[in-house]
């Protein structure tokens, strides 16, 4: 698949011109990485009264969205191996998009409008009660999920889907890099070099 590409032909993850996630797969119904359950998805539904809104939420899914799949492309070319949809932490639900064990790195593809991006997080007029708590209460749960990742010695890498995807590659790339075990660092503790 090639990917979108903006006016300076960067690739992208997605179109920036609406603010609007928008996928290929209409139909799908799963919101992605925090808005998830199908109960939800139907709170939400019979709450989007109009046509822009209830589009907006169709086009949600949860794993394998353009931008996730160009992610994993990308990483994958770079040499990354990793989980897709994995829960990270045992005893912990919530699922990671993308989970480097032995680094221990969980990656989370943030839809711009699910997840609140400065550029283009912009809220829905109607029902705004309804989405004001929503989206607070998806900001909230990133920020716990992010706490108690750190708490457990992982880290959690946030990666926009405006994002340029060979940046947030790379960028992923090098975290888990420099976050894996290093054997010569090892060694040299073993033998009293430290
Ligand atoms: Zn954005």
């Amino acid at each position: 698949m090639k990917p979108h590409t903006d006016s300076d032909g960067a690739a992208v993850l997605r179109c920036l011109d609406t603010g609007i996630p928008r996928t290929a797969n209409r139909g799908a119904s799963r919101p992605s990485s925090s808005a998830r359950t199908p109960r939800e998805a139907s709170a939400a539904a019979s709450t989007a009264s109009t046509a822009g809104v209830r589009r907006r939420m169709q086009a949600q899914r949860t794993r394998d969205t353009r931008p996730e799949l160009e992610l994993r492309r990308f990483l994958h070319a770079l040499g990354m191996r990793y989980r897709v949809d994995r829960a990270p932490l045992p005893g912990m639900r919530r699922r990671a998009d993308l989970v480097f064990g032995p680094a221990r790195v969980a990656v989370y593809v943030d839809g711009c409008f699910w997840h609140g991006c400065a550029h283009h997080g912009n809220r829905p007029a109607r029902n705004s009660e309804y989405w004001e708590a929503k989206l607070d209460g998806n900001r909230r749960r990133d920020a716990d999920t992010d706490a108690k990742l750190t708490a457990a010695g992982w880290l959690s890498l946030r990666v926009w889907e405006h994002e340029p995807v060979e940046d947030a590659a790379a960028r992923i790339a090098a975290s888990v890099r420099r976050r894996l075990p290093q054997r010569r660092v090892r060694h040299s503790d073993e033998v009293g070099l430290k």
